[in-house]
């Protein structure tokens, strides 16, 4: 029974989907103008391990994840450029480029972390015809008015305006000035009005289009709008994205969406907390990042920095540091380690320990549990961990059947559905070189001698050379790679 904590009613629920065995979700998608990082990642390793758990549950799962490639403006006040329009004139090269060199390393980027893919990823600029059509119809229902810069929304004229953020209109205000996220605007009848349709300056040719207006180009709040209820329908179950959207672009997809379609817009929404650096979000306008590559540059392996990005609670912040990378490193290793060494138990017998199975696939049922709890995951890996552990006990102590090693590659993989951290690979993956493998033939014909001078060096050349770490067992040794640079 999945339980999400949803902002909107601020209330751990119980999840309904709206039409029964589906479940739609949209994630607020990059702005590519800049390089994806580390942070931005915690986003879609979260809703990735959110979406897994829906399609364990038996849930038929549409995803849709758009880009931002036009419309984003600097500030949330509604001033200065688009940061796609900014980026492009600073490398000097037209903003359809720049979206697709920084939506190219996002792709890869969620291809390392193996996120699975959405099954829609809109861009904004292909979806203009139904932002336009979404401002008309707001238009007609008399919420749109028109200022220096653009059309906007009046946010007075939405009763629950900011009921995402638990405050009312005036509450909300005062905190956006208080954290100078918004503020006073010539022309605009209140301080959260927000533009829907912005006027094109003389010098802007590219990303501009036509429109009742005149031309321009789209708000970025109604490019979510427009294209979540394009894909999902006018009302849909799971809407994710960071908290810094909650106070502006998910209050202000609600307002505009809800006052057009007269619906209620979304049932829970799903926001994930930063990931931090010294304390501080990880921020592309502020530079202060670290991107895939930057990590995987230093030897650590993308699926290491996927389990450090879901190790956390997901509505508490998470601190990014090289050593908690490490820790991840070193855990993710071991996880590897546990499954080679039980694809590798050759014991014979069928024998099944009912007491020490039971223990298993009670600790399996508390990752589960923990899972369901609104992804409750330093939980759910203690009880993954103590599979491990209580595993290797009876392992090391000679008592391991291969039939239990074999249900416990299951429960593992099990998991691992959700997880995503690759270990059918880790399984399957038995194609070591030839030379390797004579290495090691080599290296236990000199254990058996007793020659353990050649053996270690042996070990260490397979260590050093192919990163592959033995461990001997009882019957025989098994073997694991090791992250490089470790
Ligand atoms: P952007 O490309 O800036 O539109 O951001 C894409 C997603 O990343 C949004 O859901 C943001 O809320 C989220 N985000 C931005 N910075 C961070 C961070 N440091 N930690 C977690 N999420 C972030
Ligand atoms: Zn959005």
């Amino acid at each position: 029974m999945l339980k999400l904590f949803n902002t909107l009613t601020r209330r751990l629920e119980l999840f309904k989907p709206i039409n029964e065995g589906k479940v739609g979700i949209y994630s607020c998608g990059i702005t590519a103008y800049y390089l994806p990082h580390i942070g931005n990642m915690r986003q879609y390793v979260v809703q990735d391990l959110l979406k897994r758990l829906l399609i364990h549950n038996g849930y038929s799962v549409k995803h849709v994840q758009n880009v931002t490639d036009v419309g984003h403006l600097v500030s949330d006040a509604d001033t200065g450029d688009d940061k796609l329009r900014a980026e492009a004139k600073k490398e000097q090269k037209s903003m359809k480029e720049v979206a697709e060199f920084y939506l190219n390393i996002f792709m890869k980027d969620m291809d390392e972390l193996n996120i699975i893919k959405p099954d829609v990823m809109p861009k904004a600029s292909e979806h203009i015809e139904d932002m336009i059509n979404l401002i008309k119809e707001l238009e007609n229902k008399g919420y749109v008015y028109k200022a220096d810069d653009g059309m906007y929304f009046d946010t007075s004229l939405f009763r629950d305006y900011g009921m995402l953020t638990g405050m009312d209109a005036k509450e909300l205000s005062q905190s956006l000035m208080e954290g100078a996220r918004i503020g006073k605007k010539e022309g605009k009848r209140n301080i959260t009005d927000f533009c829907l349709w912005r006027f094109a300056h003389g010098d802007e040719k590219e990303m501009i289009w036509g429109s009742p207006w005149g031309k321009g180009f789209p708000g970025w709040h109604i490019e979510c709008s427009a294209m979540s209820m394009k894909y999902l329908g006018e009302h849909f179950d799971i809407h994710c994205g960071g908290i810094d959207h909650i106070q502006v672009h998910h209050t202000n997809e609600i307002a505009q969406s809800e006052a057009a379609t007269g619906e209620k817009f979304v049932n829970y929404w799903f926001e994930t907390n930063f990931l931090t650096v010294n304390g501080a979000k990880m921020s592309k306008s502020l530079r202060s990042i670290y991107t895939v590559s930057d990590v995987l540059s230093k030897g650590y392996t993308a699926m290491a920095l996927r389990l450090f990005l879901l190790s956390g609670k997901h509505e508490q912040t998470l601190n990014f540091t090289f050593d908690a990378l490490k820790d991840a490193q070193n855990s993710l290793d071991g996880i590897y380690a546990f499954i080679r060494r039980m694809s590798g138990i050759k014991r014979s017998g069928d024998e099944i320990n009912e007491v020490f199975m039971r223990e298993i696939s009670e600790s399996a049922k508390s990752f589960f549990a923990a899972v369901e709890e609104d992804l409750n995951l330093p939980e759910a890996l203690s009880a993954m961990y103590s599979i491990i552990s209580k595993t290797n006990q009876r392992h090391e102590s000679g008592k391991l059947s291969k039939k239990e090693a074999d249900h416990i590659i299951e429960i593992m993989l099990d998991i691992d559905s959700i997880l995503g951290l690759r270990l059918s690979i880790q399984k399957e993956e038995s194609a070591l070189s030839d030379s390797a493998k004579n290495l090691i033939e080599e290296r236990e014909a000199a254990r058996k001698a007793k020659d353990f001078e050649k053996a270690d060096s042996i070990r260490d050349k397979l260590l050093n050379e192919y990163g592959i770490v033995l461990e001997d067992a009882e019957e025989g040794p098994t073997w694991h790679k090791k992250a490089k640079g470790f």
